[in-house]
Order: structure tokens, then sequence, then C-alpha cells
């Protein structure tokens, strides 16, 4: 590969609104066959709302919020800024933490007005010894994730005491976007730490088949890796601190603009506006100016 033509390549990506490392990463697109999308964030806006609220029967609506909320303020999940800023909204000002742990991929726990909290994914409540989910609550459970949202779960003192629904949108432009991918013969593939029924919904949505759901954060890059393993030289397209070790993995990782430093330092491309379209421009600026080259 001439050094010329791929700099020509560099300066037709940045007016793209794609930022590349160096005229070397184009080289790498060359065989990519399958695209790993992060979903929240990437394929969905990540801007997330509390949408439901459901205490466990004979639990008080404001103290679930109250105690859920006072434990999310402290991160910065996207999950944790929807309950928070919702949780404020409906019961008012959030005591503060006693103690404080986030938990990545599961949740966080923490002590709340003397009680010992957990606020995540039901995953983290069994592995911390809390009861199973009450019936009473598995309609609420069930049906935020058929719309493609999270059900967060409450416990505190060892009992589930309620469910609030955090509803994501899927971006406007991500079915697109999957279209203009599989037109470039590339298969993509939804990844996500999020739960199977969320993340199939999404992928309907944007017409995706492949789906790995329920991955925690450090599995990701192991996903890739298999992946791999596979024979697929992979490109992975990410926006959080969760992504970035998949994104250094893959044979070509695209960072979203609008993400984490983590992503776009550990990224190879950055996609400036966060327009996941932009990801199929990327690959196909690429294999043109090989293409030139040769
Ligand atoms: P993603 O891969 O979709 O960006 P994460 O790996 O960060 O998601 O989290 C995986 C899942 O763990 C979330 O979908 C959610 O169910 C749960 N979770 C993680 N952090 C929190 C939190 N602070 N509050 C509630 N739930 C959380
Ligand atoms: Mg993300």
């Amino acid at each position: 590969a001439t050094p010329t033509a791929l700099m020509v390549g560099t300066g037709r990506g940045a007016q793209l609104g794609i930022l590349i490392k160096g005229p070397e990463v184009l080289e790498s697109t060359r065989r990519v066959d399958t695209v790993v999308l992060d979903k929240t964030g990437t394929v969905t806006t990540g801007t997330m709302t509390l949408s439901g609220v459901h205490p466990a029967p004979g639990v008080d609506e404001s103290e679930l919020l109250r105690l859920a909320g006072s434990l999310e303020h402290a991160s910065e999940h996207p999950i944790a800024r929807a309950v928070a800023v919702g949780a404020a909204e409906r019961a008012g000002t959030l005591p503060v933490p006693e103690g404080f742990e986030n938990l990545a991929g599961l949740g966080v726990r923490g002590v709340v007005e003397g009680r010992s909290v957990l606020v995540g994914r039901e995953r983290l409540l069994a592995e911390r010894g809390v009861a199973a989910v009450p019936a009473a609550l598995a309609g609420a459970m069930a049906a935020a994730e058929a719309a493609g949202g999270t059900a967060v779960l409450v416990a505190w003192d060892g009992e589930v005491r309620g469910v609030l629904s955090v509803a994501d949108a899927v971006k406007g432009t991500s079915a697109e976007a999957v279209a203009r991918l599989r037109a470039l013969g590339l298969t993509p593939v939804l990844l996500t730490g999020d739960n199977r029924a969320a993340a199939h919904t999404v992928a309907r949505e944007v017409g995706i088949d492949e789906v790995i759901a329920e991955v925690l954060p450090h599995e990701k890059v192991e996903v890739v890796r298999r992946l791999q393993a596979e024979g697929r030289t992979v490109a992975m397209v990410g926006d959080g601190v969760n992504d970035a070790a998949a994104l250094a993995q893959a044979d070509l990782g695209l960072a979203m603009g609008t993400g984490t430093d983590a992503a776009i330092e550990a990224g190879d491309l950055t996609l400036v506006r966060g327009d996941l379209r932009v990801a199929a421009d990327a690959i196909r600026l690429s294999r043109r100016t090989l293409a030139t080259i040769k």
C-alpha cells in the first residue's frame, strides 16, 4: 500500500466525520466480515428514562424510590442516572447512602437509612442470596424487557422490594445503518450486557439476527476473541468504558464520538457524530482506498 493513497483515504474520512488513528488502520478493514455492535449508546440513544415503578405488595412506593435513587445517584451508569433523576422527580430529595459500591455489569449496593440495599439485575440479587423475584413482580419485569427496556430490581434486607422499568430508545438511524452494513456483505451481531428479551426486541427492530446478551463487561473482549477463533474478521462498534478492551481486541475498533474517552482511545476509528451509518461509510471508504492502491 502506498502511503500517499492511504493519506488520501484518511483525508476523505475526516470529511465524512471519521477520525482515523493512522493510515495503516485502513488496511485492517480489508477482510472484515462481521460487525459487532454494542447495544446501549451505540444502537440505542443510551438516554434512558424511568418509565415504571412497581413496588412489591406492602412496600411503599416512595420508600422504594428513595432507597434505589439514593444508591443510583452515586453511580454514573446511564441506567443509574435514569433511576436517580426519576426517583428525585417522584419522591423528592434523595438520602445520602452510608456506604456505596459499584458492581460493574450488575448494579450497585450500599446502606441507605440503615437498610442494606441492592439495585440491579437478577443475577446480582441471586449472587447475593436474595430470595427469588415474587410472582407479583414477574409480570412487570417481563413487560419492561419485552418492550426492549431494562427491569431494575431493588432489594433490601434479603428480599426483592420492587421493580423499576427503565426505557431506552433505538436511534432513528440504526435500522438504516444495519441495512448498509448488510449491503456491504457484513454480518451484524448485537452484543450487550442487557437481558436477552430486551436485546432481541432491539435486534428485531433494527434487523439483526445474531444476538449475544447478558455478557459481563470483562466478557465482551472474550466474545470478540471467540468470533476471531471461529475464523471471522471482526469490526467492533462501541461507546462505553466496558467496550474498550473489545474495541482494542477487534481487527477494527470503531468508537462512537459521543461515547467515553476510554472507548475513543481504544478504537482505531472514531465516528465523530456518533452516527452508526458512518460505520458502513468507514468500511466502504477503506475498501475503496485499498482498491485504488492495488
Ligand atoms: P451494556 O453492555 O448494555 O452497556 P452493562 O454491562 O453496563 O450494559 O450492564 C449490564 C446490565 O447490568 C444492565 O443492563 C443492567 O441490567 C445492569 N446494571 C448495571 N449497572 C447498573 C446500575 N447502576 N443500576 C441498575 N442496573 C445496572
Ligand atoms: Mg454502550
